[in-house]
């Protein structure tokens, strides 16, 4: 296989991430024929109607039957359990991939179906999305501009590396590559326990009295800001969080302690020190994001 003939995909899992990932090759004409398969029959049947596959697998092993790349785009925590179904299917030549958000419980699930790492699996993570779920929702451009995280393992065939790159270079995303563990640890910081706080801080506005008679009525556009990925889908982010437990937990101690310094400022009056943290806040955020962007 070469990194520019177009391919044979089979996408395991058709949702927001595995359909935008098949319309973004289609459209890029890296593909020559897509197969699917979900769990789910409705969206299955939405893949195929939305021209987002060529075909349903019969299961997994017969979606992944004949291609030349594999890519699992399910929960993190039912990689293991899609891998297992496709297994039967796979050929020495399929390159396997993913889509994951944690890398190093997916290398973990991946040794649990084969006893090791294969050199033709490949960890990837797109670092674009939206709080929609299904594959109603794909789209072509989802990754046009977002950087694409590729995890390298020790057994890692060098070949199957730079197709899943070019791959991915096609849908418009920047590739970076680093370790498993340094992915989890970043990840944790700025996506991760973010989630975890706009989910805490939603359920707990809505345990206040007058929750639904004027608190939420009067919210405005910070509250939608603050709180847009608090309607994410819960089944992933149980997933994710649970998959990178002891990076977020780690974090999330700081920030309770960071809150807890707040609260100190607030109860003895502390204002100047208040405003010092917003300040270096806001100095930290622009500089950040106009260095990035
Ligand atoms: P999604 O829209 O919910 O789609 C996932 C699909 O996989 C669902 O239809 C689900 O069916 C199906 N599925 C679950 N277990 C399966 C199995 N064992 N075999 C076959 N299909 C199965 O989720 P998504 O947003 O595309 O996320 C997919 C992956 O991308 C996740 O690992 C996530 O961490 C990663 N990711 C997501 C984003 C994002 O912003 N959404 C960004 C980067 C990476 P059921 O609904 O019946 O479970």
């Amino acid at each position: 296989m070469s990194e520019s003939a177009p391919i044979r995909l089979a996408v395991v899992g058709l949702g927001l991430i595995g359909g935008s990932l098949a319309r973004a090759l289609r459209e890029a004409g890296m593909v020559s024929q897509i197969a699917g398969y979900d769990r789910d029959p409705e969206q299955m049947r939405l893949a195929l109607e939305l021209g987002v596959i060529d075909r349903i697998g019969l299961d997994a092993a017969d979606a992944v039957r004949g291609a030349d790349v594999a890519v699992i785009a399910v929960p993190v925590l039912a990689t293991a359990a899609a891998i297992a179904d496709c297994k039967l299917g796979l050929g020495p030549e399929t390159i396997l991939t993913d889509v994951g958000s944690t890398k190093q419980s997916v290398l973990d699930a991946v040794i649990s179906v084969f006893g090791d790492i294969p050199p033709r699996f490949v960890a990837a993570h797109p670092i674009a999305g939206t709080e929609k779920s299904g594959v109603t929702h794909a789209q072509a451009d989802l990754f046009r501009k977002h950087r694409l995280i590729l995890t390298p393992h020790p057994a890692q065939d060098a070949q199957a590396l730079a197709v899943v790159e070019a791959l991915w270079a096609a849908t418009g995303a920047r590739v970076v590559k680093m370790d498993a563990k340094r992915h989890d640890a970043i990840f944790a910081a700025t996506s991760h326990l973010p989630h975890l706080l706009a989910y805490s801080f939603v359920d707990m506005l809505d345990h206040l009295d007058g929750a639904d008679e004027d608190i939420f009525p009067n919210a405005g556009g910070g509250f939608r800001d603050f709180t847009r990925i608090a309607s994410s889908s819960p089944r992933m982010w149980h997933d994710i969080l649970r998959a990178n437990a002891g990076p977020v937990a780690e974090l999330l101690r700081r920030q309770i302690d960071e809150l807890n310094g707040l609260l100190r400022m607030i109860e003895s009056g502390d204002w100047e020190a208040m405003r010092a943290v917003f300040e270096r806040a806001r100095a930290a955020r622009e500089r950040h994001l106009t260095r990035i962007e």
